[in-house]
């Protein structure tokens, strides 16, 4: 089990905060880990994360301490996400991309690069024997609905959740990269068709959760081992409060539905942090798009970093408090990453015709799933109510996936339950053949004559009471 790694920045003030409030600043710094924040009535909290980086931090800073140890983590095949929070004009997308994605200032360049960088340069100092390929989806997460940044007809993604990969964006477009420039490009095609575009004001781009999400699978050719690691990298919509921004109609119901799902998120992180750890309590992931897809992150094979932005301007003391809360509390979340390492082809080559036992799992799910009728479906509602599972009937995705949770709980005790019926099996035969064993020799201590006969019979029993299965 490790922790989230939560780090806060500060970007340097705007020049709208300097022009209303001079140089003033709402926060202090401790030391790199702690920092004090005055709200608007000037009372102070302090507040310490993994690190803070302050307004002069560099971007290069905050790749090396945050990003790289899981990029290498993805390397090793470790799952990792990394995550941008804050209020609307806080730096996340700056953070994340730099001033643009195709910034060529090597000290401006933001994580995505960065990233993109590290995984290249990688698979060039690596050995020969391994083939890698590097893979992009890009999403953005919109009014509650997860839109496929490079093929626009594509505007309805379902997040599954698979027993090998975990959560997937099933039928979402994956574009091979073979090499930097190659990954630039493709980012900022798919930056370029967000909903709302970068050239417009920063208020309005920043609402849409944009995922962007690497996949590195590595094929051992000596070894027949497919070894693969996904990095997520999120870049979520601004957490201000609605009434600050003033909006109206159609604004209001985004920065609704934002607030939804970050609340959604928040509900997830209380939960993930306040249950007892004995018993399991239900964590809402199923609640927003957002959380479903950070499923992962939040709660399993993942190693997760938080990158809470703020701004330090005193106008923003109330939004940046808020920040430094959530990221504290995130702080307290647990994940338990796995290396995820396939062997499939050792077991085709070995004759299994049928593929790993994942696979077959998966194949037995996928026919269920087909076979499910709408009175099923109902039937499924209804315990899933009762159980106090959480399911949103007008959700056709999140009750396909609750089914498929439950398939795959049920598909799970009967495979116990054949297991256990095994195991009775082999006692059985095991059983057997010693009756078979001592009914040939009993057989033979008949033929011999009188005396000799009923001396072995007692020397038998005698040897049979030690050793039962003879
Ligand atoms: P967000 O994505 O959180 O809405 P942005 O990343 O777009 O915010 O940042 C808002 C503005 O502040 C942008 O003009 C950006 O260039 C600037 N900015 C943010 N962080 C920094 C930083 N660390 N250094 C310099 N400028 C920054
Ligand atoms: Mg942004």
């Amino acid at each position: 089990m490790s922790n989230v790694t939560v780090c806060v920045r500060f970007r340097p003030l705007s020049s709208k905060e300097k022009k209303d409030l001079g140089d003033n600043i709402c926060i202090q710094s401790m030391d790199s880990e702690t920092v004090i924040i005055k709200d608007e009535k000037e009372e102070g909290f302090a507040f310490s994360f993994d690190k803070v980086f302050y307004e002069e931090s560099k971007q290069a800073d905050v790749y090396e301490f945050l990003v790289l140890p899981i990029v290498r983590d993805t390397v090793n095949s470790i799952n990792g996400t990394i995550i941008t929070y804050g209020q609307t004009g806080a730096g996340k997308t700056y953070s994340m991309e730099g001033p643009n994605i195709l910034e060529s200032d090597e000290k401006k360049k933001g994580i995505l690069p960065r990233v993109v960088d590290g995984l290249f340069a990688y698979i060039k100092t690596s050995a020969d024997s391994t083939k890698y390929t590097v893979k992009l989806s890009m999403v953005e997460i919109y009014m509650e609905k997860v839109r496929d940044l490079f093929d626009l007809s594509k505007d309805n993604i379902q997040i599954k959740e698979s027993k090998t990969q975990g959560i997937v964006l099933s039928g979402a477009t994956e574009i091979s990269l073979s090499d930097t420039a190659e990954a630039l490009q493709s980012l900022s095609s798919g930056i370029a068709n967000r909903a709302i575009g970068e050239t417009q004001m920063n208020m309005a781009s920043s609402r849409s959760h944009c995922v962007y999400m690497f996949t590195l699978n590595q094929e051992s050719i000596s070894e027949k081992r497919v070894k693969s690691g996904k990095l997520i990298l999120v870049d979520l919509a601004g957490s201000e409060k609605v009434e600050k921004t003033g909006a109206e109609g159609r604004v209001l119901e985004e920065a609704k539905t934002i607030n939804k799902s970050l609340s959604a998120l928040g509900n997830v992180i209380n939960a993930l942090t306040c249950g007892s750890p004995a018993k399991a309590n239900h964590i809402p992931y199923r609640d927003s798009k957002l959380t479903r897809m950070l499923q992962d992150a939040l709660g399993g094979n993942s190693r997760t970093a938080l990158l809470c932005c703020c701004s330090p301007s005193p106008s923003n003391a109330s939004e940046s408090l808020s920040t430094l809360r959530f990221g504290a509390r995130a702080k307290h979340i647990k994940t338990s990453p796995l290396v995820k390492v396939s062997e499939e082809k050792c077991s085709k080559k070995n004759g299994d015709a049928s593929g790993t036992r994942d696979e077959s799992f998966e194949k037995i799910l996928e026919k269920m799933s087909e076979r499910l009728n709408d009175e099923d479906i109902k039937l499924l509602e209804e315990l899933f109510i009762q159980a106090g599972l959480f399911v949103d009937p007008d959700s056709e995705e999140d009750l396909e996936s609750a089914i498929q949770d439950v398939v795959q709980q049920t598909i799970s005790s009967l495979m116990k339950a054949v297991e256990e019926l095994r195991s009775t099996v082999e006692m059985l035969q095991r059983e057997n053949n010693a009756m078979k064993g001592r009914l040939a020799v009993a057989e033979r201590c008949d033929a011999l004559p009188g005396e000799n006969a009923d001396f072995l019979h007692k020397i038998f029993g005698f040897l049979s009471s030690f050793i039962p299965e003879m």
